[in-house]
């Protein structure tokens, strides 16, 4: 049998809600209002109570959230123009140009082989006078944070922000055994509802979270051009709106908000077990080490020196993977001071990370085919 296995299908994703999505849209069109109604601030509501947060203010994207709150903290004078804000060498771009396209120098920290994440070690290393803050990215949605980087903020009063574009849905346990959501751990986060995300509209949408009145107030002032009240403009801020349309869909899916986690906590366990013991624990630190309840597999990194030629291997078996990403942001055109720089592990990652389809709507037997494909590959390799 010819297979056909996508990395993720949006709409065998979005399925299960259709009928539930095209009711909430059909009130919308009906309701005559296209913004600023009551689906975003039903929206706003649900989303603050999930994260556990005091404040929501929704925006069209995730690269708008995260220049909202730095943009915040600038109009709040948290920061000036120039500050440096550390930042993971690998992430996805965004997290990045959010900093340098305010005014903030992102300084680029290499991460660990083991979590691919920042440690409060890989942080000191690049603290200056100027440093002021410290941008946490939960990527591959693994929580990033740990006990040394609060101690590192303590220590030199830096501000935490979260990009937590990849990991909803992911938590910290606390010392009293609860637990927090990321996205309410730092100052304040971004979150990215982009289509393929774990939280996805039916098109862009963004948003942040934050416990602070007086950041909430400002980024809710910052998203509308920085409209104060009805005709007075306090800050010279941009228009970055969610729609009702995005907020409908979202408030749709908020009812059911575990599905894509605990689906894919199931099959990472399933790869885990099912691909050979020995390429996983050589190879694989990153999905060997982490603890289940702090990931909830945006993406499962499979590292592997063969990672083009597993890629064509499997795409011949009818499999689609993907590769995140397959050049760093400090090699990138659009950042020439850095493309001579080095991060290792960085590099390393870019040049062995292939991403597994894991999601809500792939099927087991197509997951015991890639599997069972990928374990194929390494036999024949005469491992
Ligand atoms: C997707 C993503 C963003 C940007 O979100 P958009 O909604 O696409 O603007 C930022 N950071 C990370 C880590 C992401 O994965």
């Amino acid at each position: 049998m010819e297979r056909n296995i996508k990395y993720l299908s949006l709409k065998a994703v979005n399925a299960p809600y259709e009928e539930e999505i095209k009711a909430e849209i059909t009130k919308v069109v009906e309701s005559g209002r296209y913004l600023q109604g009551e689906a975003i601030e039903q929206f706003e509501q649900a989303y603050a109570q999930f994260i556990g947060s005091k404040h929501c203010i929704s925006c069209g994207n995730g690269l708008d959230a995260l220049k909202l709150i730095l943009m915040g903290d600038l109009a709040l004078g948290r920061l000036h123009r120039g500050d440096e804000v550390i930042v993971p060498a690998n992430t996805y771009i965004a997290t990045i140009i959010a900093i340098s396209s305010v005014g903030l120098k992102p300084v680029l920290a290499d991460v660990s082989p083991i979590s691919f994440q920042l440690s409060g070690r890989h942080i000191k290393k690049h603290i200056t006078p100027k440093t002021k803050a410290i941008m946490l990215v939960h990527l591959y949605g693994r929580l990033a944070y740990s006990n040394d980087i609060f101690a590192v903020c303590k220590e030199y009063k830096l501000r935490l922000y979260e990009d937590n574009a990849q990991a909803f849905g992911c938590t910290v346990t606390t010392s009293s055994g609860g637990y927090i959501h990321t996205g309410n751990i730092g100052h304040a986060a971004a979150h990215s509802f982009y289509p393929s995300k774990n939280l996805g509209a039916l098109g862009d949408a963004g948003a942040v979270t934050t416990n602070d009145p007086n950041l909430a107030q400002a980024i809710r002032a910052l998203h509308d051009y920085g409209r104060t009240s009805k005709d007075a403009f306090g800050y010279q801020g941009i228009n970055s709106r969610m729609d009702e349309i995005q907020a409908a869909v979202l408030n749709v899916k908020l009812r059911h908000p575990l599905v894509e986690k605990n689906s894919r906590i199931l099959q990472v366990k399933n790869y885990l077990e099912g691909i050979k013991s020995g390429i996983m624990k050589h190879y694989n630190p990153f999905l060997h080490s982490v603890a289940i309840d702090q990931y909830v597999a945006h993406i499962v990194p499979f590292m592997t020196p063969w990672r083009d030629q597993l890629k064509a291997y499997l795409a011949d078996k009818g499999i689609e993977t993907l590769i995140h990403y397959p050049i760093p942001p400090h090699k990138q055109r659009c950042y020439p001071e850095w493309n001579s720089a080095s991060f290792p592990v960085t590099e390393l990652i870019a040049s062995h990370e292939l991403s597994l389809p894991c999601n809500s709507a792939l099927t087991e037997g197509e997951q015991e085919y890639i599997i069972e494909k990928i374990n194929q590959f390494y036999t024949q390799k005469g491992m």
